[in-house]
């Protein structure tokens, strides 16, 4: 459990010696490194990074706003900005030191800055940690459109240490569960509780999240097929995070996505493909494991409208990854509005 291969990015797992990021920075020739956080990955992890890993003594820091209003247009021009005043070349290397958002924003920037540099993705959220900073997906948000502008472009590693969830909120931690179960329903065989206090068996979820989401990426890198999968419960759940954010209304994606994981497991069972058996299953688990809210009957309308939009969808109604079993996940499914109603309505008669 030390080390998976993405092609050529290798995502090892770290404690705080930094072993292997040591290694691999002492042994490459950048001109220049710059770490990208935000507010509070640079209180909470930059310091110990800039401890333990000696390279990093002279890089330049950019630092962002936190939080996912920071994934815009406007804040990868500040970053170009600050490469270009500070002359960093070709040849430089961006770490992303944060969650999703700044692994997503950094990513991004190191995609087409000088038509593509460097980048390592050193993840402090467990979302991150075991879904977004994997898989070279990067992007902003656009007009309310979650992820609209964004490239496939993987990094060179990717350093997982657990330790840095000792600071992060309890709500987040939840955040990333939501991710870690998503991949238990849709790849493995059967459901089990991931045990947040003892940390073997933590990192040992983690680890087996990973190396899941790996084995999927290698397959079809460029979502042509298999890699749609791991959009189960994020046409609603990102449609979810798009509209509230529109209004102005906190939702993290792991929240968004659990909405999402219920609607997409009702409609499965809804049409026949899911057994009750495999539906209770999920259903238990999730409402077991997270705080279910309710989403008003006044945003229907704009959320399907917002799904219509979703930039995985091709077809004319919103297209769903659906359950044919426990492990068993269906690609491209069309779902009209009325059973979309009907699942967000079946959502909300859980959250009493
Ligand atoms: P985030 O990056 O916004 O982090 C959540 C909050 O935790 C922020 O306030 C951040 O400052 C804080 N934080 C981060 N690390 C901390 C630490 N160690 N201690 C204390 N506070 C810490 O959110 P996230 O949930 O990591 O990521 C969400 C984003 O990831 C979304 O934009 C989503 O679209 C994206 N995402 C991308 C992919 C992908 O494949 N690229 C996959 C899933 C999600």
């Amino acid at each position: 459990m030390n080390v998976l291969k993405l092609k050529s990015c290798s995502i090892y797992f770290e404690d705080d010696r930094f072993t292997n990021l040591n290694a691999y920075l002492s042994n490459s020739q950048y001109t220049s490194i710059t770490i990208i956080c935000d507010t509070l990955t640079y209180k909470h992890c930059l310091p110990l990074v800039l401890k333990r890993i000696k390279n990093l003594s002279k890089a330049h820091i950019i630092k962002l706003p936190n939080g996912e209003k920071s994934k815009s247009i406007d804040v990868v021009q500040n970053i170009f900005a600050q490469l270009i005043k500070t002359q960093q070349s070709k040849k430089m290397l961006i770490i992303n030191l944060g969650g999703g958002t700044v692994c997503d924003i950094g990513g991004f920037a190191a995609s087409v800055y000088k038509r593509g540099v460097d980048y390592i993705n050193i993840p402090t959220t467990l979302l991150a940690m075991v879904d977004a900073a994997i898989g070279g997906k990067t992007g902003v948000n656009f007009l309310g459109l979650k992820n609209i502008i964004g490239t496939i472009y993987q990094p060179k590693c990717i350093i997982i240490n657990t330790n840095f969830l000792n600071t992060l909120p309890q709500l987040e931690i939840y955040s990333g569960l939501a991710e870690m179960y998503k991949t238990q329903i849709i790849g493995f065989k059967k459901m089990q509780p991931i045990n947040l206090t003892n940390k073997t068996l933590f990192q040992q979820s983690v680890y087996n999240t990973v190396k899941f989401k790996v084995g999927i990426v290698l397959k079809d890198e460029f979502e042509q097929h298999e890699r749609k999968i791991l959009n189960f419960g994020h046409t609603i759940g990102h449609a979810i995070e798009g509209y509230y954010s529109q209004i102005n209304t906190q939702i993290l994606h792991g929240e968004a996505v659990v909405i999402g994981m219920i609607c997409a497991t009702w409609l499965s069972y809804h049409r026949q493909l899911l057994s009750h058996n495999d539906f209770e299953k999920i259903i238990s688990t999730i409402k077991n494991n997270f705080k279910l809210t309710l989403v008003s009957k006044q945003y229907f309308s704009a959320l399907y409208l917002l799904m219509q939009n979703d930039k995985k969808n091709s077809f004319k109604l919103p297209s769903f990854i659906l359950l044919k079993a426990i492990g068993l996940p269906i690609i491209q499914v069309e779902v009209s509005k009325m059973e979309i109603i009907k699942s967000l309505t079946y959502y909300n008669s859980l959250c009493k």
